[in-house]
């Protein structure tokens, strides 16, 4: 068996799963590289503001020595939250209490992942490193092939690449499927429309009905990210006739989806500048687990993907933690180190992907509302007496 200091690993992808394995394996004198297939940092570009939970995201910024820096930059004033219905009708308006931080701040994607990338040494990320396969050797080794020609043979070899991992077929036949949710997301400048951005409050709103949704969530460059999301067959984006490349002409379509919907809502189209996005929303099997196997391991969304409810990044950090501390704990015996981190990862992570399912779903039901509003007055409840 390798020892400790001879042991080759390789974490395929850069986002915040991979790199906080990486860094917490540093901060332990564990040297690993991460192959990342775009050619620079792009964490910044993939998605708005970020809820940081205490017990999971949290503890793996502490444990990097990184939780103050962390809570310097944060927005606890993001946490404020607010749901209507389709006429404008406010149901919960919860506001972040300024003097009493809640557990959950909110921090930019693009900024959570510099934090983590400034700690790292440099030379540790490889960027244009898409990987096309990996083959398994004897003893648990890996061969690695990506698309630039470069190939390498290594101990372990983590998938931290996300919702179509290359490297999750090593561990088994399932694949992301499609929920049967799609989002167009698009973006306001909320410094030009000050009415607008006292509406959303200084965090998210969401407005529910008819089995569609408005939500709009301030970022830490005062931009509102804006989703509308719909139940859709999976081709429904590509065939629907918005031109999504056409910005003006894409909202005037848009706006007909909503056409008896208040005009305070369909502001979050009509004030909306730039390009517009559209994305499906894909799920694994709830509680998806498989067989262990020597020299390879998922952590984040190649390991239990679910859809977005608020816990997915704190999930694929808290992963990165965890296998990096079985890795130390079990010294140069992988398989042992892999075995004792996913009976674990599978156990916390099933219970949440079930939770995020669930409540993601309701959001577009019949009564969503209410439905919504009962769920999330026990949520805030719960977070009022855990104080
Ligand atoms: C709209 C939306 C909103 C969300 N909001 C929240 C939220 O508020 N709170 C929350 O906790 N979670 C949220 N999530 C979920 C969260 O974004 C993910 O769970 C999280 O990013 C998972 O991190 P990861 O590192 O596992 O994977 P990713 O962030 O997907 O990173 C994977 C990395 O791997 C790279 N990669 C992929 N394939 C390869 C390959 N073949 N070779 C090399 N590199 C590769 C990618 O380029 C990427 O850098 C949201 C998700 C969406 C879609």
């Amino acid at each position: 068996m390798a020892t400790k200091a001879q042991q080759h690993i390789a974490i395929i992808g850069g986002g915040p799963g991979g790199l906080m394995l990486a860094l917490v394996l540093q901060k332990k004198g564990i040297r690993s590289t991460i192959y990342e297939r775009e050619i620079s940092d792009q964490n910044a570009k993939r998605g708005g503001s970020l809820d940081i939970h205490e017990d999971s995201g949290q503890l793996a910024l502490r444990e990097v020595g990184l939780l103050e820096q962390f809570q310097a930059i944060a927005r606890y004033s993001g946490q404020d939250l607010r749901l209507f219905d389709k006429h404008g009708k406010i149901h919960i308006d919860n506001v972040a209490d300024d003097n009493a931080p809640g557990d959950r701040p909110e921090i930019d994607r693009g900024k959570l992942c510099e934090l983590l990338l400034n700690a790292l040494e440099p030379g540790c990320i490889r960027y244009g490193y898409k990987l096309v396969e990996a083959l398994p050797l004897d003893e648990g080794k890996h061969e690695l092939r990506f698309d630039n020609g470069h190939t390498d043979i290594v101990d372990l070899v983590v998938g931290a690449d996300g919702a179509f991992s290359r490297v999750r077929p090593l561990l088994t036949d399932a694949v992301a499927e499609y929920t049967g949710i799609s989002r167009v997301d698009l973006s306001i400048d909320s410094t030009a429309h000050p009415e607008l951005a006292a509406f959303n409050s200084r965090g998210s709103m969401f407005a529910l009905g008819d089995n569609k949704s408005i939500s709009g969530q301030l970022n830490g460059d005062g931009r509102i990210r804006v989703g509308l999301s719909f139940r859709a067959d999976r081709d429904w984006l590509d065939h629907c006739g918005v031109a999504f490349d056409q910005p003006g002409e894409a909202k005037q379509q848009l706006l007909t989806y909503f056409d008896d919907w208040a005009e305070s809502l369909k502001s979050y189209i009509r004030c909306a500048d730039g390009a517009i996005m559209t994305r499906r929303i894909y799920t694994l099997p709830i509680g998806l687990r498989w067989d262990t196997q020597p020299g390879v391991t998922l952590i984040g969304d190649a390991a239990h993907l679910a859809p977005p409810a608020g816990d997915g990044v704190n999930l694929a950090m808290r992963d990165a933690m965890e296998l990096a501390l079985s890795i130390v704990q079990h010294k140069g015996d992988l398989v042992k180190a892999i075995e004792t981190y996913e009976r674990k990862m599978f156990a916390y992570s099933s219970g949440s992907a079930q939770m995020s399912y669930e409540s993601f779903n309701l959001m577009l039901s019949d009564d969503a509302v209410t439905k919504v509003k009962n769920l999330l007055e026990k949520f805030l409840e719960g977070a009022d007496s855990s104080e």
